[in-house]
């Protein structure tokens, strides 16, 4: 690891909320975190750093996650050529240029805690380097953070604010077999246990509409996620890309997927049943055409968002509205727990 100034951010879990969501402005969205924690705005830029993923080489899995794009669901706007310095270099000057705080320098791609720790940390270490990087985003499988990696990542967090993005998508262990996804449950649960232990902030990715799931599920797989003290969430509906295990079963008519407006129901359930603290890093998903096949009402983020700003204001809610007052800090359980995202 480099050396260089330590941060001056002080770890999630320290952070006070930043707000309190109400019906004038009921999403606790992570941008304000970011806006306490760098003074600015930021954006993501997405990398791939070249890691693969065990459930496509065999090492737990051939074919990967049935949802998952041959490009390991990395970044869609990749130049030819452009290896991930480069374009975060890129990134981060026309950030830096356009006024913004800076970028936050996220390894996207497959799985990026998979390969060699020491190789990782070189990585992490290179962009924190880069002028302009105010934080690093890891995407891990919750079966690939072992303890020498959660070394790496503790180390690289003194260097810039670090978090790392689990994927979770339900805590239902049939539906991940039948995906294909090559772990339970379990492994998220430990994964969130060794985290917490390091105090290194985690945001948690849940998936809505998935085969055999409904309302219900999703509200379970949301309890289990919240009891497990994540930083934030990430929420997106059930969507086809192309190339995907998926797409075989969607075209054979295998695969029902959620309308619009349930899914909007659904976030806004899940949203009034989310302590205020937790930071809402995403609500939909986001594919560019062609490479989104279904549903068609994906490709259009803004419209998603707008009928969910629209239901939540039908109801006059707001995140956190369905906690219980004596609760609004964390899941029940959770009282003790070491990583928090509010104080
Ligand atoms: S979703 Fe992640 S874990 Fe699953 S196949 Fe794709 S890269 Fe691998």
């Amino acid at each position: 690891m480099a050396t260089g100034p330590p941060s001056p951010i002080r770890p999630a879990h320290a952070l006070p909320l930043p707000f309190r969501p109400s019906p004038l402005d009921p999403v606790h969205w992570v941008s304000k975190d970011f806006r306490l924690l760098f003074g600015g705005r930021v954006t993501k830029a997405a990398l791939d750093g070249g890691a693969s993923c065990p459930n496509r080489d065999g090492t737990r899995g051939r074919g990967g996650c049935a949802w998952c794009d041959p490009g390991g669901s990395g970044p869609d706007d990749l130049r030819p050529g452009e290896d991930w310095e480069a374009r975060l270099r890129r990134l981060a000057s026309r950030a830096l240029e356009r006024g913004d705080a800076g970028v936050i320098a996220y390894f996207q791609a497959f799985t990026a805690t998979y390969g060699p720790p020491a190789l990782l940390g070189e990585i992490l270490d290179r962009a924190a380097s880069v002028p302009g990087v105010v934080a690093l985003a890891v995407g891990a499988r919750p079966d690939c953070l072992p303890s020498e990696t959660l070394e790496v990542l503790e180390r690289a967090a003194r260097l810039r604010f670090l978090w790392v993005e689990v994927g979770m998508q339900t805590c239902r262990d049939d539906t991940l077999a039948l995906l294909n996804r090559g772990h339970g449950f379990e492994a998220t649960r430990r994964a969130a246990g060794d985290l917490r232990e390091r105090r290194i902030p985690f945001v948690l990715h849940l998936i809505a509409g998935l085969p055999g799931e409904d309302e219900g599920d999703l509200a379970r797989s949301h309890g289990a996620a919240l009891a497990l003290g994540p930083w934030g969430l990430k929420l997106h509906p059930l969507h086809v890309v192309r190339g995907s295990a998926l797409e075989a079963r969607w075209r054979r008519g295998e695969v029902l997927l959620w309308e619009r407006e349930r899914y909007v129901r659904a976030a806004a359930d899940l949203l009034e049943a989310t302590p205020p603290e937790i930071a809402v890093h995403r609500l939909t998903g986001e594919r560019p055409e062609g490479v989104l096949l279904a549903p068609s009402w994906c490709g259009d983020k803004r419209a998603v968002l707008g009928a969910l700003q629209r239901e939540l204001a039908r109801r006059r809610s707001f995140q956190g509205r369905a906690c219980p007052p004596s609760l609004p800090r964390n899941a029940p359980g959770q009282e003790d727990a070491p990583l928090r995202a509010g104080g």
